[in-house]
């Protein structure tokens, strides 16, 4: 039987980076479903589909097909074939994956794919519903959050760094808009699953948050 570990939680709080290194110490593999929901985003935006047509998002959504493949420990996203690593990481992005990742469509056919990818794998997965919905039976389950002002400023630095400009206040607005978004939608919202651990990562550092969850899986698994 596989393991898994998901880890669920808001925008910004260090999800992929610290996923990454839990993946790697444990000779697991990590899979990010937020690629996932952004590739296909991507799609929607290339066509653009308007978000808020859920019919217009259902009959685009029937055209993707998304998959995953490994290559040197990354995780390398394909849209039709097409290697979209490079275009995915824009707020642009981001926001109109939030956008589309309301509809029921777009995510019964992400979570199959991510079901599939952990029946046969030990994963570190993170996303939104990891532990509540796609995984309901991993080993261990984590619930990473931050404030949103400590995830503001660490997607700036992100953004700056890679020579984005990008205002502090605006990304700001935008991460509690898509928390509201994310944790108020009808189908899977983000939410703490009951038996997940909660770890605040507003004080700690990224190697102190990774520790923290490797020792927990030893602990547990
Ligand atoms: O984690 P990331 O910022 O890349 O995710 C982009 C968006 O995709 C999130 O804001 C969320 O709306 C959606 N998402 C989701 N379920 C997941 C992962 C991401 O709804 N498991």
């Amino acid at each position: 039987m596989s393991h898994n570990i998901a880890i669920d939680g808001p925008a910004g709080a260090g999800k992929s980076t610290i996923a990454k290194i839990v993946a790697k110490t444990l000779s697991f593999i990590y899979v990010d479903t937020g690629a996932m929901y952004r590739a296909m985003a991507l799609y929607m935006l290339r066509k653009k589909v308007r978000p808020n047509h859920e019919d217009e998002v259902s009959t685009a959504c029937r055209d993707v097909d998304i998959t995953i493949r490994h290559e040197n420990g990354e995780q390398v996203v394909l849209l039709n074939g097409e290697n979209v690593n490079g275009l995915i990481r824009t707020e642009e992005v981001g926001n109109m994956a939030s956008a589309i990742s309301v509809n029921a469509d777009v995510r019964t056919k992400l979570v199959e794919l991510q079901q599939a990818l952990a029946a046969t794998a030990d994963v570190v997965m993170d996303g939104r519903d990891i532990g509540t919905v796609v995984l309901p039976k991993a080993q261990l389950k984590i619930y990473l959050t931050a404030s949103t002002h400590v995830r503001a400023l660490r997607r700036y630095q992100e953004l700056t760094q890679r020579g984005e400009n990008c205002e502090i206040e605006a990304i700001e607005r935008d991460i509690a808009e898509r928390d509201e978004r994310d944790m108020h939608r009808e189908i899977s919202p983000l939410r703490q699953a009951e038996d997940a651990h909660l770890v605040d990562s507003s004080e700690l550092t990224i190697d102190e948050v990774a520790q923290q969850i490797i020792r927990l899986y030893r602990e547990n698994a």
